[in-house]
């Protein structure tokens, strides 16, 4: 399979069934968006941390037909999870997450999606002031990646603060790629997760990296691309 016969996929050839997993990671790798380490280089991140792994969804996402196919294999757990209950919001953080988010509400059969917005003046905290969730409407969070909590929680509590009534959150939270440090993570606080894609991906400052102290070089994935995955 070529990046080519990928964009020339029909989202309607994938509506009722489940895509193995490993597919969809070549889907991943076809389009520069994952790599895992497999014995060789690792990760150097931005923040100058090592990793063994590295997941960028956009470079999957952009592709509207493989946004709309994997949002659909997204709304299929979701709803192996969550039964028939009825789901009137799907809300997301901003930005990576907004149009996959859009995609799984509509394969959910939720009639609104909405995102929360970053706030300008404090790195990390969400604002969520344009609309007003009606007392009983069930919400549904969703992320694009999730590697620990803090999004997560941000957009929960954006909205809980922002919104003018209490808000009806359904006890799950469906995730595209989650890539904590350790798995198994099963929950966050009260909300079961329910994810697609998930990998155990760490990162550690150089000094307390094994991958280095056993000679692996690394590289950065962003201008290393084929030194980090030897794809050539
Ligand atoms: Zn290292």
């Amino acid at each position: 399979m070529t990046l080519n016969d990928l964009l020339n996929l029909k989202p309607e050839n994938f509506k009722n069934r489940d895509m193995p997993i490993e597919a969809i990671l070549i889907w991943f790798k076809l389009c520069d968006a994952y790599w895992l380490y497999s014995g060789k280089a690792h990760a150097e991140l931005t923040s100058g941390m090592c990793s063994n792994g590295f997941f960028d969804c956009l470079r999957v996402l952009k592709y509207i037909a493989l946004s709309e196919i994997l949002a659909n294999q997204l709304a299929r757990k979701i709803r192996s999870a969550i039964g028939d209950q009825k789901v009137d919001w799907v809300i997301g953080s901003p930005m990576a997450g907004i149009t996959f988010g859009h995609d799984v509400a509509r394969a959910l059969g939720a009639p609104i999606f909405m995102f929360t917005e970053k706030d300008p003046n404090q790195k990390g905290k969400m604002l969520w002031n344009r609309l007003a969730i009606p007392e009983g409407d069930t919400v549904l969070q969703i992320e694009e990646l999730t590697t620990t909590s803090k999004t997560l929680n941000a957009v929960r509590e954006a909205v809980d603060l922002g919104n003018p009534n209490p808000v009806n959150w359904l006890p799950y939270v469906g995730i595209f790629v989650h890539r904590p440090p350790k798995l198994p993570v099963t929950s966050y606080g009260d909300r079961q997760v329910v994810a697609l894609i998930e990998k155990e991906i760490w990162a550690v400052p150089p000094d307390e990296c094994s991958l280095c102290k056993g000679g692996s070089p690394r590289y950065r994935p962003k201008t290393h691309w084929k030194e980090l995955t030897g794809k050539g």
